[in-house]
């Protein structure tokens, strides 16, 4: 049920509620004052009965009291004279208002009367209304009772003189005619009721509008209480209050009783009028509050639905249009709180978009702001727009501006730097900062000339010195240039691009530098010499190691160490990749230094565990310029308890050749140590025999290129076996490698060969896995040696 229903239930509720109080209160109430008014009504009734029967009383007294003293009247009654008091009663009775008269001699007969009802000699000397006068009563009032029909009577004596000449009776007869006045006066309704003797009550008269069946029906029944208070009456199911008189004659003789009643219903009748009018009153009332309530609902609940429909807004993200509820009422204060917490949420949501996209240092757009920028500039450009250009920048050595000036003053430098950047160049132009001193900048529209030119005038601004608390600060910059498409078709390889352009004018220091495709595979050389650097220094390099076996016996009693680099990233990566790289930076010798450490170690192991192995360790032509490894290895044999003779240096023929006379030196130096030397790769280096003479080496190892090829090429086995004869004939051990197969074996044994290695034998192994290998060798060799 919604708020508006509520309230309108409410309201109709409410009013029923009151309209029904008041209509039950106003009924309990009319009826106490109806049956108030009713009592008043009927004691007035009593109250007017008494005094209406002392009236006639008098009147019928003074009446009397003339027609007693009247000589003629007396004189008729005294002779019996019937016409003549007849004549003189009804001509004096009408001026009287009395209904009847009587006279009656002494003796109480009735000598005359104006009314039919007595009959001429009729006895009423018994009677007490003619007894009381003849007694001697001056004059005497009572009820009177003939019949059903009731009576007032007034009598006097008359006397002539001492003489009593009758008693004179007048009244009047209880009449309807009289119950209706009655009624009239007290608007009240009035029954006379006669009782004769011990005989039950008996409707007399009654006035008009009184159910005279249904009262007689009650009579009859004996349903009549007698008391002096007033009482429920049911009158033919109309409801009456009636108050009981009794009817007494003068001698206290029961005569009966008057009945005053009132119609409860009549009396009510004003009442429900009244109520009914409340009761419609009451539903206009009723209607005009559901209107009100209505109304005021509305006020309350149109707003509220305002604010529901705002808040959803706000949920689903939209924060515009203030609230438009101005009353001063408690919804004008939710309203206006609502509102306030709208703008708040409005102003910390815009302020984290912008922290999402801004830099809040120095308030250029932030990385991701930039790389959208980079992308729509790069959508325009396939849809045949502009050319574009993005650059990026890397303050020189920021490191050291922020290490001396504190990071404060260093944020002041990169502030600054951020609004020459922003002067420097156009406002279509996007300047970004990428966090640390690395700023961006999108040239839309600018091909390459332009972007250099862009360049040139970024590094110009660099010329100014910057002036922070005092100190005037030099600053430079490297700036890089990747164009848009030729150099990347996202914007995270163009940003890319442009860095490492940036990183070639770093290195350089030539200020700025255009991307060049080629810069790509100096990159990852730069990266894995920086590698091989850290695997070094973490002594991730290991030494494998691959045995050389003597063609003739099949005994092995040499092994030649190969470097293994696995990277963890990368994987396994092979000498032929890492080892020119490290040739190329001197980065060689460490490489060297860490083979013949962790070689001649191991010789030294093996030695003590019973295997004499000779260990030969490759030598790179930059180690040939290392005066003191010779020394070094020294040092290393020394520490190893290994002899010298035990290792031997390979040296390839084209590292020789690269400067002769050098190489003279150190490997004469080398063999003064003890150590011996082979030519590797033999084949390859063009070197003349002449020279070859004077080195003191004594093994030569034929590159495998020849050996591979020897089986099925002719030139190639004539090479394999003329170098094995030019070996021997100047007193070399020759040494075949990359044997991979037995009958490359045989054909190398044929020939006169004396070593052979490869991996038929087997593969270059971990030192472990070569001992264990040897071992099983030796075994199967005190039977029986390889190739024999
Ligand atoms: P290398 O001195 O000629 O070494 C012999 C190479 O031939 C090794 O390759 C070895 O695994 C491979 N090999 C051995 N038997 C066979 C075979 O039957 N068939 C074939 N196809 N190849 C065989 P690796 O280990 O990849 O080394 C390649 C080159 O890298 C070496 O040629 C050497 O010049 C250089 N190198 C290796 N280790 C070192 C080192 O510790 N120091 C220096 N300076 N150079 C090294
Ligand atoms: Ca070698
Ligand atoms: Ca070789």
């Amino acid at each position: 049920m919604g708020l508006t229903q509520k309230i309108l239930l409410f309201t109709s509720l409410l009013v029923v509620a009151l309209v029904a109080t008041t209509v039950a209160y106003t009924s309990i109430e009319a009826n106490r004052l109806a049956h108030q008014n009713v009592d008043r009504a009927l004691l007035e009734g009593k109250a007017f009965w008494d005094g209406f029967q002392q009236d006639r009383y008098a009147k019928l007294k003074l009446g009397l009291g003339v027609l007693a003293n009247d000589p003629a009247f007396k004189a008729a009654v005294q002779t019996h004279d019937p016409a003549t008091i007849k004549d003189i009663l009804q001509e004096r009775g009408r001026d009287l208002g009395a209904d009847f008269f009587i006279a009656t001699d002494p003796a109480g007969r009735v000598v005359g009367r104006s009314d039919e009802g007595w009959n001429e000699g009729e006895d009423l000397g018994k009677d007490p209304v003619v007894r009381g006068p003849l007694d001697g009563d001056s004059s005497s009032s009572t009820l009177w009772r003939r019949g059903k029909t009731l009576f007032q009577a007034v009598s006097m004596p008359m006397q002539i003189g001492e003489t009593a000449v009758g008693v004179l009776v007048a009244g009047y007869r209880i009449s309807e005619g009289l119950a209706n006045q009655i009624q009239r006066l007290t608007q009240s309704e009035v029954a006379f009721l006669s009782r004769d003797g011990a005989r039950p009550l008996e409707l007399s008269v009654a006035s008009q509008g009184v159910e005279a069946p249904a009262l007689r029906a009650l009579l009859e029944a004996r349903r009549l209480p007698s008391s002096g208070s007033p009482f429920e009456l049911d009158l033919d199911g109309d409801r009456h209050v009636a108050i009981d008189i009794p009817l007494k004659a003068a001698t206290g003789e029961d005569m009966g009783s008057m009945l005053i009643m009132k119609s409860l219903a009549t009396e009510r009748a004003a009442f429900d009028r009244f109520r009914s009018s409340l009761v419609f009153t009451s539903l206009v009332v009723m209607a005009a509050g559901l209107v009100v309530a209505y109304w005021g609902a509305a006020r309350i609940t149109g707003p509220l639905s305002l604010l529901v429909a705002l808040v959803e807004r706000v949920r689903e993200g939209s924060y515009a249009g203030a609230v438009t509820i101005t009353s001063s009422d408690e919804i004008g204060t939710l309203a206006t709180a609502f509102d306030r917490m709208r703008e708040g949420i409005a102003d910390r949501e815009e302020k984290i978009r912008r922290m999402a996209l801004q830099d809040p240092l120095t308030g250029l757009p932030n990385r991701s702001l930039f790389v959208d920028r980079v992308e729509h500039a790069l959508g325009l450009l396939e849809r045949g727009s502009d050319e574009l250009a993005v650059v990026t920048l890397d303050i020189d050595r920021f490191k050291d501006v922020n290490e001396t000036l504190g990071h404060v003053l260093g944020d002041r430098v990169l502030q600054d730097v951020a609004s020459r950047l922003q002067n420097a160049l156009r406002s279509s132009d996007t300047v970004a900062r990428f966090g640390a001193d690395e700023f961006g900048v999108l040239l839309s529209g600018a091909g390459g000339e332009e972007a250099l030119r862009v360049c040139r005038k970024i590094l110009g601004t660099f010329e100014v010195p910057l002036v922070i608390e005092g100190q005037r600060l030099h600053l430079a910059a490297s700036v890089g240039v990747a164009m848009g498409g030729s150099h990347g078709r996202d914007a995270e390889s163009l940003i890319r691009n442009a860095g490492k352009a940036m990183a070639v004018a770093k290195r350089n220091n030539a200020g700025f530098a255009l991307y060049d495709p080629s810069y790509d595979t100096r990159e990852s050389r730069l990266w894995l010499i920086e590698e091989l650097r850290n695997a070094l220094e973490r002594r991730e390099l290991c030494v494998h190691f691959q045995p050389k076996a003597a063609l003739k016996t099949g005994s092995v009693s040499q092994v030649e160490a190969l470097v293994r680099w696995i990277h963890p990233e990368r994987g396994t990566i092979p000498p032929d990749q890492f080892i020119p790289l490290a040739e190329q930076t001197g980065l060689v010798r460490s490489v060297t230094r860490y083979v013949l450490e962790e070689s001649i170690r191991q010789a030294g192991a093996w030695q003590s565990r019973g295997l004499p192995l000779e260990v030969a360790v490759n030598i790179s032509a930059r180690d040939l310029w290392d005066a003191e490894l010779p020394g070094e290895i020294t040092r290393m044999v020394q520490a190893a308890a290994v002899e010298p003779q035990r290792v031997r240096l390979e040296i390839t023929e084209s590292a020789i050749m690269e400067d002769p006379e050098r190489a003279l030196d150190i490997l004469k130096n080398s063999t003064d140590l003890g150590f011996r030397l082979s030519i590797d790769d033999f084949g390859t280096g063009y070197s003349s025999l002449a020279y070859l003479r004077k080195l003191p080496v004594d093994e030569l190892k034929i590159d495998r290129s020849f050996v591979k090829g020897m089986v099925a090429d002719r030139g190639d086995s004539a090479i394999v076996q003329s170098t094995i004869d030019l070996g021997h004939n100047m007193g070399l051990e020759v040494v075949a490698e990359g044997v991979e197969s037995g009958t490359v074996w045989e054909a190398l044994k044929g020939a006169g060969c004396d070593l052979a290695q490869g991996y038929f034998l087997s593969k270059p192994l971990p030192p472990n896995d070569l001992e264990r290998w040897l071992r099983e060798r030796r075994h199967k060799e005190g039977v029986r040696g390889i190739g024999d």
